[in-house]
């Protein structure tokens, strides 16, 4: 019987552990450790029973336009998706259909080989520099299409505006996204370069910055015609997306800019002194303008670390990849959850 031979096969993607219990010091995942905005859990509250009932709208229109409105663009020039992983997976089965390799960084986030290889996708990974930086001369040859992000996963480091536009000019017969999950972190966005460039797709999260993973909102933004075929592909896909709560939750968090900023800031602070203090420790690591620090030890290998600290209740996220398998991703938690970070680390480590 040979019905196996005749299936899809696919290395899966492996996110980070989310442990049932409540006493981990959890740092593992890039979540925000704030809760979102009060009027985003008001907003679910006020959803009434006959709502339920109906299905969402599958424009998702009041969530576009308020996306629309703060980043100053059309509404067709926005693209909402469940996560920014639904609406990376339907871009890649969108836009890098020419059959020639796409091109991505050697170390980035770990989804996008999972992606290409599900798709049947060719595609060429291009090392980083030394300091982790991308060489944009790196893509400036003949592919099918490049996706990296900005700051990048899970190195932290952010690439100048300058870098950015230098990739998204040398490739204008393809498609070139940028993935902003980290953006809000203190990145300078590509958003200006929409207005000159048609080939170009910017993915934005609410999972971290806006403290929403459980809630499942990510969005594109781009020109009118590129994102005209990813909305044919979804509609191709599945028209009921973005269900009900996430949708009027979106819209809420989008209306509270001052709880945006307020902790925002409050994460990039907690993340400029765990920076020093990790110095000071014996680590040494690439600057980081995302919510989480890359960070190398001197002497005590990060894998020995990762099971030390998992064993006393703070997970981090180690991957056990050539090249950086010596690095520990740690999130930035809460000014608490950093201290116990750096007590335990400081007792282990002398
Ligand atoms: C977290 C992350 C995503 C996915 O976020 P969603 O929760 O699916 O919105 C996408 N890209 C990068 C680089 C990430 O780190």
């Amino acid at each position: 019987m040979n019905w196996e031979k005749n299936v899809r096969r696919v290395v899966p993607y492996t996110p980070g552990e989310q442990p049932g219990r409540q006493d981990i010091i959890k740092l593992n995942t890039n979540e925000n450790p704030y809760p979102p905005a009060p009027g985003v859990l008001e907003a679910v509250r006020q959803i009434r029973p006959e709502e339920y009932r109906l299905y969402p709208d599958p424009d998702a229109v009041s969530l576009r336009q308020s996306l629309a409105s703060y980043h100053g663009v059309k509404t067709e020039q926005v693209f909402v998706g469940v996560g920014s992983d639904d609406v990376l997976a339907m871009s890649f089965l969108t836009y890098f259909q020419s059959g020639k390799p796409i091109l991505f960084p050697d170390i980035t986030y770990s989804f996008y080989d999972v992606w290409a290889q599900l798709y049947r996708i060719p595609y060429r990974t291009k090392p980083l520099q030394a300091d982790f930086t991308i060489n944009p001369a790196d893509y400036f040859c003949e592919n099918g299409g490049v996706i990296f992000p900005n700051p990048n996963a899970p190195t932290g480091v952010l690439e100048s505006l300058d870098t950015v536009e230098a990739i998204v000019k040398a490739n204008q017969d393809v498609v070139v996204i940028v993935d902003e999950a980290y953006i809000d972190f203190g990145g300078v966005s590509a958003l200006p370069l929409l207005k000159q460039y048609e080939n170009l797709m910017i993915v934005r999260t609410f999972s971290k910055s806006r403290s929403m993973a459980g809630m499942r909102i990510g969005y594109a933004l781009a020109g009118e015609k590129l994102l005209s075929y990813l909305h044919d592909a979804k509609f191709s896909f599945n028209s009921y997306t973005m269900n009900l709560p996430s949708l009027r939750a979106g819209v809420a968090a989008i209306a509270d800019e001052a709880y945006f900023q307020q902790h925002i800031r409050k994460v990039i602070d907690t993340r400029e002194r765990t920076k020093e203090e990790l110095r000071r420790l014996g680590f040494s690591f690439a600057d980081s303008k995302s919510n989480f620090i890359f960070a190398a030890h001197a002497h005590v290998p990060a894998e020995k670390l990762f099971a030390a600290l998992k064993e006393s209740g703070i997970y981090v996220r180690y991957f056990r990849k050539p090249g950086i398998d010596n690095y520990l991703r740690i999130s930035i938690g809460t000014d608490e959850e950093m201290r116990a970070l750096l007590a335990f680390l400081k007792d282990y480590i002398k």
